[in-house]
């Protein structure tokens, strides 16, 4: 069986100088773990993204030798700015992003030059063809859509302008996922989709997701964090063990990759790596490959005389 699913990160650009110095051992640990490619996310406002988001992609291809992607939330920003940023990238030999609309902030204006995540997508697909665009998309239905027929008719409109791939919002719940690739499938979506999981390994991380997302989230994770609530060193351990145990059955159920959420934490990286390497063996894969043709052709050979 050849068909692997990829592995690959997100990572962030740190705002705070201690944080600027830790990303780069961060970086150096995730290289060690042969990742597909390295994503890295970009705020919707930022006003100097060649200081964050692509410096750290340079850096992830230049110095780590690993492909790296870089984000891009358009609703505030121009065809111009855009032109400007394709051109950077290029200029770095980065030819893949992420075409994000991103957050709409209550109080600031978009610029109305990208309406939608799509819009992006085929703007860049006619300027740099050659550019690979990968799009998000949302298991359990992004929060601004009416319900899940118009979220996954606007998925199939992004597709359809350009997106070569795609990486879902973090869940906890496999089964979502599998409804939501059956309805992709049902659509005519037939691009790649990568499965975006983030092992939870602290109590806060937790809350803040149970506060800010519309994650559904299982019982067996609930009782996760209530069970361990004032166990750290357990909670922790349960909660990779979880997500062990998700990729186990994405990769079993035959998912085109697994994108882990990293919060830039390269130890929790390293410990789902080292329990799940051989579901994404390419190496040994290919090598089982070669043995195979070898043996085809000596095979051949023998028959042919
Ligand atoms: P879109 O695909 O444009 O969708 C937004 C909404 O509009 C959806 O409800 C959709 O159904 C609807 N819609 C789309 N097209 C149409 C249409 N033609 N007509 C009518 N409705 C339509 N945010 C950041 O700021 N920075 C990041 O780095 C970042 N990285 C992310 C990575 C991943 C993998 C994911 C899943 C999300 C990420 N986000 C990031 C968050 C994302 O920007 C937000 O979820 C945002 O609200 C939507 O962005 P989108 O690109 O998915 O938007």
């Amino acid at each position: 069986m050849s068909n692997y699913p990829s592995l690959s990160f997100e990572i962030f650009p740190p705002n705070t100088q201690v944080g600027e110095e830790k990303i780069y051992t961060t970086l150096k640990g995730l290289q060690g773990l042969k990742p597909d490619f390295i994503s890295v996310t970009c705020s919707n406002r930022q006003k100097n993204i060649e200081d964050t988001t692509l410096k750290l992609a340079d850096y992830i291809q230049k110095e780590l030798g690993i492909s790296s992607i870089a984000h891009l939330p358009a609703a505030y920003l121009t065809k111009a700015q855009v032109d400007k940023i394709l051109t950077q990238l290029d200029e770095l030999g980065i030819n893949q992003l992420l075409a994000l609309r991103g957050d709409i902030v209550e109080g600031f204006e978009p610029t109305h030059d990208f309406q939608y995540a799509s819009d992006l997508t085929s703007y860049v697909k006619e300027k740099a063809p050659h550019f690979q665009v990968t799009g998000a998309c949302y298991p359990e239905v992004h929060p601004e859509s009416i319900n899940r027929i118009a979220d996954i008719n606007n998925l199939k409109k992004k597709v359809d302008a350009g997106c070569d791939r795609l990486i879902t919002q973090l869940f906890f719940d496999n089964d979502l996922f599998y409804n939501f690739q059956e309805s992709c499938q049902l659509a005519g979506i037939e691009v790649p989709i990568l499965a975006g999981i983030m092992p939870i390994v602290n109590r806060n991380q937790a809350l803040r997701l149970l506060n800010t997302t519309q994650t559904k989230l299982p019982r067996k994770f609930l009782a996760i964090l209530d069970r361990y609530e004032n166990d750290p060193v357990s909670l922790k351990a349960a909660g990779l063990a979880y997500g062990i145990d998700q990729i186990v059955d994405l990769t079993t159920q035959g998912v085109s990759g697994i994108h882990l959420y990293t919060m830039n934490n390269a130890q929790v990286a390293k410990h789902i790596y080292e329990n799940t390497a051989p579901l994404f063996k390419k190496e040994e894969a290919s090598l089982q490959e070669k043995q195979d043709k070898i043996f085809l052709t000596k095979l051949e050979e023998l028959l042919a005389v």
